[in-house]
């Protein structure tokens, strides 16, 4: 454990990394020459799932993944450990972006609910020990109007897809048999919202797809892919496809290219 007067500084590892690195695991720097079926670049949530997915539906399809620095160096490693089936941002922007207008949110919304248990059960398959827990989340109303509020905003809820279990209206005896708080008028409880500790996520995912055969290598920055083939510092990589999961790396957002509507 670190101690708590340990400053953090930008371009360090988060917290939840720092505090599990006793028991991490490191991969190899990449040098020479490979050749893959699958390439991917980024070693966060979006590379690592992208492999275990890629190998349980292909077994037999080689892939390796190059991280710039090491697993979890980006957000993957710093997020705040929820898994919620709460969709941020606004529905109603989604649904007017797509072409099948508000049937693309309600779609989503289910996806959202049933990724939650799927990520539990794939954990469980696997035996991957990250702190989960699914625990559920509650809204409270502090007063008469938030509740009316969030008896609004439950309807809305309900209107883009959430069944009447999955968003739960609590009075306030109810809500007080979950957590006392004095000046509560009620609130709402999702119940599809789990927590976890997103490093230990992270390094579960990079053992199970190792043992799957997937290659990992760290401190490989990618420096140009194109036409199947990938430049690193120390070497080259052909691949019949190419991932690219950089979020936020991938260049600055421009107003020709909004990574979700305005
Ligand atoms: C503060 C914060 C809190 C969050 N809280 C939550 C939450 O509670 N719940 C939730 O679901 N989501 C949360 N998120 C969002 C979530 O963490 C991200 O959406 C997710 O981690 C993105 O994963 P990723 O693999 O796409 O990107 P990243 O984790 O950023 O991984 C990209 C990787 O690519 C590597 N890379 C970059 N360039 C190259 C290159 N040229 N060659 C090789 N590798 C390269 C980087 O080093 C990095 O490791 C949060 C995000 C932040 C920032």
């Amino acid at each position: 454990m670190r101690p708590a007067t340990t400053t953090m500084r930008n371009g360090q590892l988060g917290f939840w990394m720092a505090d599990t690195i006793g028991i991490q695991r490191s991969y190899p720097r990449f040098e020479g020459d490979e050749t893959v079926d699958l390439a991917i670049i980024g070693g966060g949530y979006s590379g690592l799932w992208a492999a275990y997915f890629a190998k349980t539906m292909e077994p037999s399809m080689s892939v390796a993944v190059f991280e710039a620095e090491r697993l979890g160096y980006g957000a993957s490693g710093r997020n705040g450990g929820w898994v919620s089936a709460l969709v941020p941002g606004n529905r109603m922007k989604f649904a007017k972006a797509s072409a099948t207008g508000k049937a693309a949110s309600v779609a989503l919304q289910r996806e959202f609910i049933t990724s939650v248990d799927t990520l539990l059960e794939i954990l469980a398959t696997e035996g991957i020990e990250a702190d989960q827990y699914k625990g559920g989340t509650l809204s409270a109303a502090h007063t008469e109007a938030g509740l009316n509020r969030l008896i609004a905003k439950r309807a809305s809820d309900l209107s883009y897809g959430m069944a009447e279990d999955e968003v739960q209206l609590l009075g306030r005896e109810e809500f007080q048999t979950r957590i006392k708080i004095e000046d509560v008028h009620g609130g709402l409880f999702y119940k599809d919202v789990a927590r976890m500790n997103p490093a230990k996520l992270l390094m579960g995912l990079a053992d199970t797809v190792s043992r799957m055969g997937v290659k990992i290598y760290e401190d490989s920055r990618v420096l140009a892919a194109s036409e199947g083939t990938l430049k690193l510092d120390a070497g080259r990589a052909n691949s019949k496809r190419t991932f690219i999961c950089t979020e936020g790396y991938s260049g600055p957002p421009t107003r020709q290219t909004p990574a979700h509507p305005d």
